[in-house]
Parts: structure tokens; C-alpha cells; sequence
């Protein structure tokens, strides 16, 4: 597979940029995306045109690991220090290459993360939020969005932007290839808690599942070969949980190329983790009397388009496209 198709932005979070300052700061970026009790302070208290390093402030929580947070900083520490005992030479010349490489030779304005992160969020501000008094008034009352949906991370397929959902009416989790795993507490607490939250104490109405066109987290499924060995930390074990769609793809193809099995197991893949999600209690009960509906989804955008489809999970216990009973295609 090639790695450079998955969206991996998110798995990268310590910036070199921070990397002067860097002791505790860049970690605890990370260990706060995973918080979802409190917006992140650097949005919420400080103007956003005025965010240095320094503003991301190394306070533990007494819930956070302290060991493996401390062996992560160690780790970083000797990295840091490792690079730093670069001989002269060979430092100089690193520092040429980086000036070069920094430099706008070809035209081109350096990228700002900071500028472009500020310039959105004026944007936004000015646009949508100043614009919408009504609306953001009522948000900071709560939520009761009638959608929790799950989509890819891939950079292209924001559920947000493609279907037009306005703030409030979705619940997202975006993970890699779109998968909802089955019900394990200690594997898969984080899409467990998210799934509880949504169905027991938001009561979303319908939980959708969102595939797409060019899923590398599918590609990786369909090439990664499965026997034992593993060339990534996390990914490999991560979509295998949709082993049986990838079964599925090739008994039904068993003569098609990889992007012919890529395109029918990415929405194999939702119907797979649809059945997944009958291994929670909760959405199991919501079925039954009839609060939670389930649907599927893929969302082509190579060809503009959109499917989404509901599944009768009485007539069969086993998922496939063919067994999907409504099907709604739009082609705009
Ligand atoms: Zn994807």
C-alpha cells in the first residue's frame, strides 16, 4: 500500500517548529486533541493571531499516565539531544539545506500554519458565527444533533462540507477508512464512548456510515497481506477489523483489479461496520423500538456523487450491497 494515500495528518501532531521550546508543550498538543470535556484553551481565552508556543501551557492531569507521558518526554529529550551532537560540518550543512528549503525559490510564500489557522477562523467568525447569532445561541444552550455520523479522515471527505451539516446537527467521528469496530471495552473505548454518548445521552435518531471513493485506509486493507507480519504500528491492525468485507470484495470479484476490489470494498466495508454496530446493546435496543435507524453511505468524488442506503437487518445476517434494501443515488 502506499502510505503517502492515507491522510495521516493527524498521526503527526508534534510540530518541528515548536521543536526550540519543546519539552513538555508539543506532547500535551497531543494528549489534549484527545480531549473532548473542554475546548482546547488556545481557542477559547487568547486571540488567535497571538498564539506562540508558549501558550500551550504542560499542566498533567491526574488521569493521563504520568509514566508513559514522562518516558514519551524522555524519549523526545534524547532524540532532541541526538540531534544535536551532529558533527559541525555535517550541521552546517543540514542548516544550508534547511535554509534552502525554507526559502520561496520557486515563487511560492512559505506556509504559516498560524496565518492560515488565523485567517480561517477570522473568516468563520465573521461569516458564520457573527452571522448567526441565533443559531450560536442556542448551541451554547447544547446540543441534539439527529445524525451521529462516522466518515473517513481522508482530508477530502469532510461529512460537514459534503452534506452541509450546519453545527449542531451532526456527531462525528472520523477515523481511519470509516470503520466502526465491535463493541470491546478495552479495545475500542474511544468509539464505544462516542457511540453511548450519542445514542444514550444525545439520542441521535439515525447513526450513518460514510465510505468513499479512494479510501487508502481500504487500499491498505485489500494490500496489507494479514500472515503474521506487520509493517505499521497501528494501521494494520486498525482495518483489519474489516477483514470480512475485504472476503467478501474478493469472493464476489474474484477476478477484478485493485481499483475495481477498492471501489466495491469501500462500501462492503460500511456494511461491515453497520453490522459492527449491532454489537452495541444500546443501538440494539434502538432499533428495536424503533428511536435509532441505521444507513449507509459512500461518497464518490471522482464521479460527484452520493449513495446512501438503509439495511434489513431481518432478512439477513449476512451484509452485502446486494442485500441493501433502499438505495438512493443522486448524481448532481
Ligand atoms: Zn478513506
Amino acid at each position: 500500500m502506499s502510505s503517502a494515500s492515507i491522510n495521516s495528518a493527524c498521526l503527526s501532531s508534534v510540530s518541528p517548529a515548536q521543536s526550540s521550546s519543546l519539552r513538555r508543550p508539543a506532547l500535551r498538543v497531543f494528549a489534549r486533541l484527545g480531549s473532548s470535556s473542554s475546548p482546547p484553551s488556545l481557542i477559547r481565552n487568547k486571540p488567535v493571531f497571538a498564539a506562540p508556543a508558549p501558550i500551550i501551557t504542560p499542566t498533567l492531569r491526574e488521569d493521563m499516565g504520568k509514566e508513559s507521558y514522562e518516558e514519551a518526554i524522555a524519549a523526545l529529550q534524547k532524540l532532541l539531544s541526538e540531534k544535536g551532537d551532529l558533527k559541525p560540518v555535517a550541521a552546517s550543512k543540514v542548516e544550508q539545506i534547511t535554509a534552502e528549503l525554507q526559502s520561496p525559490a520557486d515563487g511560492k510564500p512559505d506556509f504559516d500554519p498560524v496565518e492560515r489557522i488565523k485567517s480561517g477562523f477570522i473568516k468563520f467568525k465573521k461569516e458564520k458565527y457573527d452571522a448567526n447569532p441565533a443559531l450560536y445561541s442556542e448551541l451554547a444552550k447544547g446540543q441534539s444533533p439527529k445524525f451521529m455520523v462516522f466518515a473517513c479522515s481522508d482530508s477530502r471527505v469532510c461529512p460537514s462540507h459534503v452534506l452541509d451539516f450546519q453545527p449542531g446537527e451532526a456527531f462525528v467521528v472520523r477515523n481511519v477508512a470509516n470503520i466502526v469496530p465491535p463493541y470491546d471495552q478495552s479495545k475500542y473505548s474511544g468509539t464505544g464512548a462516542a457511540i453511548e454518548y450519542a445514542v444514550l445521552h444525545l439520542k441521535v435518531s439515525y447513526i450513518v456510515v460514510i465510505g468513499h471513493s479512494a479510501c487508502g485506509g481500504i487500499k491498505g486493507l485489500l494490500s496489507f497481506p494479514f500472515d503474521g507480519t506487520s509493517s505499521t504500528d497501528f494501521i494494520e491492525d486498525w482495518v483489519k477489523i474489516a477483514l470480512p468485507a475485504k472476503n467478501k470484495t474478493k469472493a464476489a470479484l474474484p477476478n477484478a483489479d485493485l481499483p475495481q476490489l477498492c471501489a466495491y470494498c469501500e462500501k462492503e466495508a460500511v456494511n461491515t461496520s453497520l453490522g459492527n454496530l449491532l454489537t452495541y446493546p444500546f443501538v440494539r435496543e434502538g432499533l428495536v423500538n424503533k428511536t435509532l435507524g441505521l444507513k449507509g453511505g459512500y461518497y464518490d468524488f471522482v464521479k460527484g456523487s452520493f449513495e446512501l442506503w438503509g439495511l434489513d437487518f431481518g432478512l439477513s445476517s449476512s451484509f452485502s450491497v446486494k442485500d441493501v434494501a433502499t438505495i438512493l443515488h443522486w448524481k448532481l
